[in-house]
């Protein structure tokens, strides 16, 4: 057991005061895990579009003053009442949306949506009391995800808390956490292509490049990234694009353009943009008859997708997922082996990296769309 175990830990957090100002590096004291909760060292953590949204707070609504961040990889520091699953020195992945073990979709084989703990972005506290874990002077900061990985510690409910291969390196693998497995599942396990097909890929973040490393795996043949951003381009070949298409470039809509450069639609889209209008798109590039497109990034709080039903009718399949349906706790830690086994690479998504202090680079670099993923250095 650790010497810290049942006490109160004083540590470095980077707290979003406000929407849209520089995170602060504070002081704040943690308090001990509680019944069915895990406190965890974190020792990487990187940056995810979703933290930039809920720190902007301009298309969501978030509160403050909070901890954000939910990618990221730690070892448990020590372990609350009836916590079985995971001990003291455990190498881990937290993840935004839980696995309870117990519920209707954890049992199911189909989902991972989690009645107990799945994806909450407007609840700041912990589930078991209500209360925060985190304080300044006795003032509440609010949790995000159920995850607040920007601290040098923090508390999960275990059902967020996926075990893994202790030899694999967490300064590589905290980028799993999230965005690549979020993008890798919605195609592996999502818009499944088979071999030899034809995938869209809206967005080429980490994310949308995790979902065409996903179709490169599945042995699809054409790999087509939309992006708006053109520097995107020379880093996604890396990734197995094979043709690149940027919206700008064209006067009619760009799902007219796919449909002329595949004849009549691909077979398979992801859609990682968050934005609206490259939703509708992504849906309507599929082919009629067999198309499947699957939608991966957050939209604003008031966007409304909007196509006409005759588009369903002509046997398109619109889906969408987080966490690419992987279950955290079971279906994560397959996604590291990947990696150890060598069938994934990680290194390609990192960019970029900054210690603890200069976090609100990491947002800098987000914001101008510069590189993928930033890991950044607790210590
Ligand atoms: P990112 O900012 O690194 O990448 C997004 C890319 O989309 C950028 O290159 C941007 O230029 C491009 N883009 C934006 N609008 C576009 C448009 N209209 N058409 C074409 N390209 C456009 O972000 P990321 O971290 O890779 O995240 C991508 C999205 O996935 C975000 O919305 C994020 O919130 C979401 N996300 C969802 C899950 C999930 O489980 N569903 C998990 C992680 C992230
Ligand atoms: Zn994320
Ligand atoms: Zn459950």
């Amino acid at each position: 057991m650790s010497a810290t175990a049942g006490q109160v830990i004083k540590c470095k957090a980077a707290v979003a005061w406000e929407a849209g100002k520089p995170l602060v590096i504070e002081e704040v004291e943690v308090a001990p895990p509680q019944k069915m909760e895990v406190r965890i060292k974190i020792l990487y953590t990187s940056l995810c579009h979703t933290d930039v949204y809920f720190w902007e707070a301009k298309a969501q609504d978030s509160v403050f003053p909070r901890i954000l961040g939910h990618e990221a990889a730690g070892i448990v520091e020590s372990v609350g009442e009836g916590v079985t699953e995971v001990a003291a020195g455990d190498h881990v992945l937290p993840v935004f949306t839980g696995e309870c073990g117990e519920c209707a979709h954890c049992k199911s084989t189909e989902s991972n949506m989690c009645s107990l703990l799945r994806i909450n972005t407007e609840r700041g506290v912990m589930i078991g009391d209500q209360k925060s874990r985190f304080s300044i002077n006795g003032k509440p900061i609010y949790h995000f995800l159920g995850t607040s990985t920007f601290s040098e510690y923090t508390v999960l409910h275990v059902g967020c808390v996926a075990k893994i291969n202790p030899l694999a390196p967490l300064d590589k693998v905290c980028v799993l956490s999230c965005g690549i497995s979020a993008g890798l599942g919605a195609t592996l396990n999502v818009a499944k292509p088979f071999k030899g097909s034809s995938v869209a890929v809206f967005g080429l973040g980490a994310v949308g490049l995790g979902a065409a490393e996903g179709a490169r795996l599945a042995g699809a043949s054409r790999v087509i990234g939309v992006d708006l951003n053109t520097a995107r381009f020379e880093e996604a070949k890396k990734f197995g694009v094979t043709e690149f298409v940027n919206p700008k470039d064209y006067s009619k809509p760009v799902q007219e353009v796919i449909a002329e450069m595949t004849d009549g639609g691909v077979d398979r889209s992801v859609e990682c943009t968050g934005n609206i209008n490259a939703m509708i798109s992504a849906f309507e590039c599929v082919h009629d008859g067999w198309g499947v497109a699957v939608l991966v990034g957050v939209p604003h709080k008031d966007a409304v997708f909007k196509t006409h039903p005759v588009n369903f009718l002509n046997e398109r399949t619109l889906k969408g997922t987080f966490f690419g349906n992987y279950k955290p706790r079971s279906g994560l830690p397959s996604v590291v082996e990947m990696y150890m086994n060598k069938e994934l690479e990680v290194e390609k998504f990192i960019t970029h990296t900054v210690p603890f202090a200069e976090i609100n680079k990491a947002f800098e670099l987000m914001l101008k769309g510069e590189g993928l993923r930033c890991v950044i250095r607790m210590e």
